[in-house]
């Protein structure tokens, strides 16, 4: 770990202006990746900017009837809160089937977003690795990349985004308010992401120096007709192999409006709207969403050791959709 100074942000402007000040800097919160990384010698900070003081820590009503998660508040208090349990279960069993409950306790909604890769050969700094320096190649790619994508990768970087929370997210059309030097904006959490491309070392499209401030929630919650589905190698504390986030709204046999998103697959939680369109007016049949899940995986590819993910993603899709419209157990 290098040397790094530590100082604790007292406003929002105060934390952009330290944080955009310094391209070497970095805002922590739970830090229950960054102190990892920083361990590793992958993440080497000058500075860190301390915001857990910032009165980012609420979860409130907004107007249209959605509902704002502030940046700050940790995974299990969004998880466990009333309104998010009754009103976007989809996002509380999201949340509850990644990590353990004491990371759950400390990690913070925007730390989740901002999670790193889990790619083995992302945190040995004794291999090359594209995200981690850039021009250097990519060992997973004909390396060990059981975990690795099957959908939006480059030629530059075969990795996913580890986060079960974000899945949730995008399928229900979150967006992300940030904080930086030239004010505020809005990002549609399905926008915040990134694919590799050929700029694998950015993960997102955060500007240098900006803040998340909250997670805002649109009023549809899909309550009734959900599912997160998590394929894993152990029950608990595991990363997804794949995991889907289904959420149907339903005339009688009938989908009228559908959610699906795809975790464990790809650089960034990957939604296909594209299919959701295809679900509207079908009737809740395993023809239909058998179809609808070989139309997502339309241009998967396996690099290997993860090409089962193909089939894998296939069944996981059908099942959480049965799963969401009452075919069966609920995942
Ligand atoms: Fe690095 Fe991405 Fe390749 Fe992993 S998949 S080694 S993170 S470039």
């Amino acid at each position: 770990m290098n040397n790094f100074s530590y100082t604790r942000a007292a406003d929002v402007g105060s934390a952009v202006h330290e944080v955009s000040a310094d391209d070497t800097a970095a805002f922590i919160a739970g830090g229950t990746n960054l102190v990892d990384l920083m361990k590793e010698n992958v993440a080497r900070p000058s500075r860190l900017v301390d915001i857990t003081r910032l009165p980012l820590t609420r979860i409130e009503e907004l107007p249209d009837g959605g509902l704002r998660l502030g940046a700050l508040v940790t995974n299990a208090d969004t998880a466990y809160n009333e309104q998010v349990e009754r009103r976007y279960p989809l996002l509380s069993r999201a949340i509850l089937a990644g990590a353990s409950a004491q990371l759950r306790n400390m990690a913070t909604n925007s730390g989740n977003l901002m999670q790193r890769t889990r790619c083995l050969y992302f945190y040995d700094t004794s291999t090359p690795c594209n995200k981690r320096e850039p021009g250097t190649g990519c060992p997973a790619i004909d390396g060990v990349n059981r975990m690795h994508a099957i959908l939006g990768t480059s030629k530059q970087c075969i990795a996913v985004h580890p986060s079960d929370m974000c899945v949730a997210l995008a399928a229900l059309d979150a967006s992300v308010r940030v904080t930086g030097t030239e004010g505020e904006r809005t990002i549609r959490l399905v926008d915040f992401h990134r694919l590799p491309g050929d700029t694998p070392h950015l993960d997102n499209n955060l500007r240098t120096g900006e803040i998340i401030t909250a997670i805002d929630l649109p009023a549809r919650g899909f309550p009734d007709h959900y599912a997160y589905l998590k394929v894993r190698d152990r029950a608990s504390y595991a990363f997804a192999l794949v995991s889907v986030a289904a959420a149907l709204e339903m005339d009688g046999d009938t989908v009228t409006e559908a959610r699906l998103a795809l975790g464990g697959v790809a650089h960034k939680p990957w939604r296909d709207t594209h299919t959701e369109l295809m679900l509207k007016g079908l009737s809740v049949t395993k023809d239909h969403f058998e179809a609808v899940a070989s139309e997502i995986l339309r241009d998967a590819k396996g690099f290997g050791h993860n090409t089962f993910k193909i089939a894998l993603a296939q069944r996981a899709i059908v099942r959480a959709l049965q799963h969401a419209a009452g075919m069966g157990r609920k995942a």
